[in-house]
């Protein structure tokens, strides 16, 4: 869904020579239509998202027991919503459809229910519809592949809706295309973010980062073999062999078979990820095998060095098991950085589970640190008013502050008393774990 107003709002702005501040609010917008997928139903209250905390138990809607909700308000107001589903759910309990449908026939529901005349006001001047955001419903007449998923959903939406509350197929299309909403994960290389752009959205990206020889470049790199260089050295992966010479020293003489080598990691790599990606969560174990296989032979931010290394580090914290998810955690934060830019929020996610982890190593120094950044980041991308924030992240800050406090306290009563037992010698009061 590409909104076209959103966007010519904000070069209004930047034709009116508003400066437009990192975290400065361009536009607001509650959400028209969701629902709670399948997976985290019970985890999250349906009509206000909030999360079930242990002093906000959530309560279950009596009618069907499959909807949650944090509060009587928040009952009522998903009522509209909620009433259809509800008596379907309490005649079928057994029917689970898809996640996809279930927002479809909420959302045709709602358009017909007036959701057609529901107006957003942008600024002073202009406002926008439903109606206004792009269907590319040409291109998706002549997409197989989404029409193909599009007839998947039609059994559901049948039980969901009725039949007779369908809309016919050519305003159907024109929904579904408003809705298909799918972001691109940065982290993938150029071709496969071409490729996923090209087929979703219908155009040959071009923009800066798609331009950038040297980032597409690093993607499939090996470390630099001349000693203290260890600069990311490209490596053909179509399996020609070819590997540059490292364009920061120059350093050319690399093993033959080093190319063959890097591919058949890569390969490995890439089916293990392939399994990850099919809802198999692999254990602790595979991702462990994994980074060994690379052993030395992979820049940090080689795109498979760091895809491993998150699921590496997603094991671990599963298992609890904090020691082992340190080191990779400590590796991969380049390459978070490297894929998504300085200040993306992700990066700022990135440096809290990384400093959650460090508080459990009792790391306190260097997680303090990260939740700083991390806190910058997050409110300029998030907003200080987001939970993520002013819960989660305000609560991590307070204990890795108190940990901070108690440490330095201790060293220097350490010092002290070393200094009373040396003599007066001063000690410097080590940072970190004492
Ligand atoms: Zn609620
Ligand atoms: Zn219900
Ligand atoms: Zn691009
Ligand atoms: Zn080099």
């Amino acid at each position: 869904m590409r909104d076209l107003i959103s966007v010519r709002a904000l070069s209004a702005l930047q034709k009116k020579k508003r400066l437009v501040k990192r975290g400065d609010e361009i536009l607001t917008s509650k959400p028209f239509c969701f629902v709670l997928e399948n997976s985290v139903i019970g985890q999250y209250c349906e009509t206000c998202l909030a999360t079930a905390r242990k002093e906000r138990l959530l309560s279950r809607c009596k009618g069907c027991w499959r909807a949650w909700y944090c509060s009587d308000i928040c009952r009522d107001l998903g009522e509209s919503q909620h009433r259809h589903e509800c008596q379907l759910f309490r005649d079928r309990p057994d029917y689970r459809p898809r996640d996809f449908a279930r927002f479809l026939a909420r959302l045709i529901r709602k358009l017909k229910d007036g959701g057609e005349d529901v107006v957003e006001r942008i600024d002073a001047r202009r406002s926008r519809r439903f109606r206004d955001l792009m269907s590319h419903s040409k291109e998706i007449e002549k997409d197989q592949k989404r029409l193909d998923y599009l007839a998947e959903m039609m059994p559901d939406l049948q039980v969901l809706l009725g039949k007779s509350n369908i809309p016919d197929r050519e305003e159907l299309i024109q929904i579904f295309g408003k809705v298909h909403i799918s972001y691109l994960d940065t982290m993938n290389s150029r071709e496969h973010r071409r490729t996923f752009l090209q087929d979703n959205y219908y155009f040959t990206c071009d923009c800066r980062l798609c331009r950038d020889e040297r980032h597409a470049r690093t993607a499939s790199s090996i470390k630099c073999r001349s000693r203290a260089c260890g600069a990311p050295v490209h490596v053909d992966e179509s399996g020609t062999g070819w590997v540059d010479p490292c364009g920061a020293c120059g350093f050319c003489k690399f093993p033959r078979g080093v190319a063959y080598e890097y591919i058949e990691v890569a390969d490995y790599t890439r089916a293990e990820l392939a399994d990850l990606d099919e809802d198999n969560p692999t254990g602790l174990e595979v991702w462990r095998d994994v980074a060994e296989a690379q052993g030395a032979l992979l820049h940090p931010l080689n795109l498979w060095r760091s895809k491993s290394l998150e699921a590496l580090v997603t094991a671990s914290v599963n298992m609890r098991q904090w020691s082992a998810a340190l080191a990779p955690a400590r590796e991969n934060e380049a390459a978070i950085r490297h894929y998504y830019g300085a200040k993306h929020p992700y990066v700022g996610l990135y440096l809290m589970k990384l400093a959650k982890i460090e508080l459990n190593n009792m790391e306190w120094h260097p997680a303090l640190e990260h939740l700083q950044e991390a806190e910058e980041i997050l409110e300029a991308g998030l907003g200080s008013n987001h939970p993520l924030v002013f819960v989660d992240l305000a609560w991590l800050l307070i204990q890795a502050s108190e940990e901070c406090r108690v440490d330095i306290q201790r060293s220097l009563m350490y010092g002290r008393a070393q200094r009373t037992s040396s003599g007066g010698r001063s000690l410097v009061a080590n940072r970190g774990r004492s």
